[in-house]
């Protein structure tokens, strides 16, 4: 039986992450993906690194430090990760939202960061294709865009290079634990590896893992839908998303000016141009278990809402659309942490919709965590001990 000091579960954006900053440490690695690399929400997701679409605190510290290391990453990486610093905008449609929105800024720059409000002439001299009635927004120079799926290839092309080997259609199907309840061996349907350190990097997925070595993991799956228009001019020069975005992902009660088919089906509008000249247009975020199908219904939700923002859509055709699942976190922040009762055994999942933006800080956390290194900053807030003798549904409380 092979031995390695450590196994990732999952080749998806935190699992590859992982992977190559533990080999990149020296350690022996292994990949274990029931599927093929980037298989699972990292191949249905689009890819903005924002930072600004956090709460203020330890959710903005880990997007800032996540995209500094994406600008480092793609000084080391000689694979190309098509990542772009070209800034984000918030738009806003009423006064209330600029109100919010304002204050949103000065929390964000009080920790330090770049954010502003921008009137509604600087925002349209940016974004030429915004709706004129919309009433400004907040600009920040520092977020952008990679591409997930490379994300992903980019980790395990660069991570072989420090020794770390991958085994994809490996799905992993039971973990052994000593009488000690210590990770002693990761069992998948084709084989048997010994480890004392596995990584459950399993996105959506991460309950059935967590099961394995019962821990009851508090992540849901939260489908999300996004159209591909026709290859066009630009029309977003940068990552754009209503501020309606931001204020309805915290705030439940949050209303907005939107029909009754937008509102039902929760869309917000998020919008990006790839490199190849499709712009990707989303979104919405709703509980529907497992399943990804597109329902013609959302469609129509989602075009109403982005026609809105950018009427130029209107006489653009939609080519094709795909949905996804995030691994929406009851508490709304990514689990990144060892299991004080499963020795050897450490989480890194729950990312919800911002796994992309996040990957290089998860990775490197564990890879602190397991090597037992000072982490990057003070992660105790996305400790698993934080569900530990707590009402889980006063917890819950604070999302929706
Ligand atoms: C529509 C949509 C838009 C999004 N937009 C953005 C965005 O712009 N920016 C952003 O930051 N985030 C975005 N996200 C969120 C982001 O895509 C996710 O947070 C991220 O993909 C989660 O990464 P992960 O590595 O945790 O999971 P995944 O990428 O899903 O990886 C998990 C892997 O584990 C594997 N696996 C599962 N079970 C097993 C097993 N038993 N054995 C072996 N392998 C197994 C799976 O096959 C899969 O490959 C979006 C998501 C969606 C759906």
């Amino acid at each position: 039986m092979k031995y390695y000091d450590a196994i990732v579960i999952g080749g998806g954006l935190q699992g590859t992450s992982t992977a190559y900053f533990l080999a990149k440490k020296g350690l022996r690695v292994a990949l274990l993906e029931r599927d093929d690399i980037a298989s699972g929400t990292a191949s249905h997701t689009d890819g903005a690194t924002l930072i600004s679409d956090k709460q203020p605190g330890i959710d903005v510290l880990q997007g800032y430090h996540s995209v500094e290391l994406y600008r480092k990453l793609v000084k080391e990486f000689s694979y190309d990760i098509e990542f772009e610093s070209c800034g984000f905008m918030y738009v806003c449609e009423t006064d209330q939202e600029m109100e919010a929105a304002a204050d949103y800024a000065a929390k964000v720059s009080a920790q330090g960061f770049d954010m502003r409000v921008i009137d509604q002439k600087e925002m349209c001299e940016r974004e030429r294709y915004l709706a004129k009635d919309l009433k400004g927004g907040l600009w920040t120079e520092s977020d952008g865009l990679v591409n997930p799926y490379k994300v992903c290839l980019g980790f395990v092309e660069e991570g072989r290079k420090y020794g770390l080997d991958v085994y994809t259609h490996h799905e992993v199907t039971g973990i052994r634990l000593n009488k000690k309840n210590q990770v002693e061996a990761v069992i998948t349907d084709r084989e048997t590896f010994l480890t004392d350190k596995v990584v459950n990097a399993c996105g959506v997925w991460a309950p059935a893992i967590g099961n394995m070595v019962g821990l009851d993991i508090p992540i849901e799956p939260r489908k999300g839908i996004l159209l591909v228009t026709e290859k066009s001019e630009t029309i977003a020069h940068t990552e754009v998303l209503e501020f309606g975005y931001w204020l309805a992902k915290f705030f439940a009660d949050f209303k907005r000016p939107v029909s009754e088919l937008v509102e039902r089906h929760n869309v917000c509008l998020n919008i990006e141009t790839t490199h190849s000249g499709n712009t990707i247009v989303g979104g919405c975020r709703l509980f529907r278990g497992y399943d990804i199908k597109v329902e013609y219904e959302i469609m129509q939700a989602i075009a109403e809402r982005a026609i809105r923002f950018f009427p130029i859509l209107k006489d653009m055709n939609c080519i094709r659309s795909f949905g996804g699942i995030r691994p929406f976190c009851l508490d709304h922040l990514p689990i990144v942490s060892g299991v004080e009762e499963v020795p050897g055994f450490y989480i890194a999942a729950g990312h919800e919709g911002d796994g992309v933006a996040l990957a290089p800080i998860t990775g490197l956390l564990i890879s602190q965590m397991i090597t037992g290194e000072k982490t990057e900053f003070d992660a105790t807030e996305l400790a698993w001990s934080r569900f530990k003798n707590v009402d889980r549904k006063k917890l819950a409380a604070h999302g929706n």
